[in-house]
């Protein structure tokens, strides 16, 4: 057998009679960048995640970069270093610089005690929590953090569209990033991304600094970028919106079909969703003991399967952050994770006899090793 870490093409299959027309449409009225369609799947958007506002961008790493400088920050910005990189990269790009907190083992998420316990950093004006492989972090306690110390909360959910905090959709509390990239779970045709918000001045400084910071147009107040979602992604993302729900039922079931039969295999830790949390699993990621990770994903590929590694190198250990001078051992559970974590096939349209497949093939590498 032979099983693709993740295959698009199943999905397009099942929903191209409505897709293809979508774009048909953009193609005749020749209207490209933002206009109506986006701004019709933009209230979608909001409705669908319980915020009041949803704008638009580029890209996930955008909406990261555009929502630091609508709310004003230029100095330090606590983040996790297990991340994908966009996230410290935008903090960098918008001017600030990150601040890594170590991350729960078992979450993958920021360690939100350790971080309440410790916070008396100097200069630091926001935090952005990183709802990792589609689980939301602990938001209660940052919140409050965010009240008691005046900080800004930008959440990066660009794994994490529809997943839930204590009943409360990912979104509909603070300012927060979305990724439209095709391997999110609501992914375009190409790149895109969205914010949102529920404070208006925040929205529409957002929708000045997308069209280079010009209000009206040809008017400058601030320095923006060009960074719009355009309207073929948004005809393909709003088809697919329909069905995110759907889809998230199916990773979860996988999900379930991947704990049960992997929770007895020794070596390796499933994992945890938290109390109160609606994962929607953008990723499956299991955490290889004793060394063994690189083995097993070697054998899975000789014997068909894909799978990832997400990340294989900390942050805080990345050359290009070298300035911040940071050394191996500073964020000791976040290097644990990237020699540790291995992310096994997770798309909705995954049958059962395939994951079957992949955990009899763990099942058997761990029976010799
Ligand atoms: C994908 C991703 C981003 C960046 O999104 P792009 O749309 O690729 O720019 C940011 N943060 C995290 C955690 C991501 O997974």
């Amino acid at each position: 057998m032979k099983i693709p870490f993740l295959d698009l093409r199943r999905q397009y299959k099942q929903i191209k009679g409505e897709i293809d027309p979508e774009i048909q449409d953009v193609l005749d009225s020749q209207n490209f960048i933002l206009g109506d369609k986006v701004a019709e799947l933009e209230e979608n958007i909001a409705k669908y995640c319980d915020a009041k506002h949803a704008i638009g961008v580029a890209s996930g790493t955008d909406a990261i970069l555009l929502s630091l400088r609508a709310h004003g920050i230029s100095k330090k910005v606590t983040t996790s270093p297990f991340t994908f990189f966009a996230t410290a990269g935008a903090i960098y790009n918008a001017r600030c610089t990150p601040d890594f907190v170590d991350i729960d083992l078992e979450t993958y998420n920021l360690d939100v005690t350790d971080l309440t316990d410790r916070f008396n950093r100097e200069n630091t004006e926001a935090i952005i929590p990183v709802h990792l492989y589609g689980q939301s972090v602990e938001m209660d306690s940052l919140n409050e953090l965010s009240e008691d110390q005046d900080l800004v909360i930008i959440e990066d959910a660009a794994q994490a569209i529809g997943a839930e905090y204590n009943g409360k959709k990912v979104g509909s509390m603070n300012t927060t990033c979305f990724s439209f990239f095709p391997s999110k779970n609501l992914g375009g045709y190409g790149d895109g991304g969205v914010i949102t918000t529920n404070d208006d001045e925040i929205a529409d400084r957002l929708r000045t600094l997308r069209v280079h910071g010009s209000k009206p147009k040809y008017y400058h107040h601030v320095v923006g970028y060009n960074s719009r979602l355009d309207a073929l992604q948004a005809a393909v993302i709003a088809v697919k919106l329909k069905y995110l729900d759907e889809w998230t039922t199916k990773r979860q079931k996988n999900a379930e079909i991947y704990n049960k039969g992997l929770n007895e295999v020794n070596g390796i830790v499933t994992p945890k969703v938290d109390k109160g949390m609606k994962h929607v699993y953008n990723q499956y990621t299991i955490r290889v003991k004793n060394n063994l990770r690189d083995e097993l994903k070697a054998f899975l590929t000789e014997n068909g399967v894909g799978s990832a590694i997400y990340y294989p190198l900390s942050l805080h250990l990345q050359p290009c952050f070298s300035f911040l001078g940071h050394h191996q051992g500073d964020f000791p559970n976040s290097e644990t994770a990237s020699r540790e974590v291995l992310s096994l096939p997770i798309f909705p349209e995954l049958e059962k006899k395939e994951i079957e497949y992949v955990i009899n093939l763990i099942a058997e590498f761990f029976e010799v090793n």
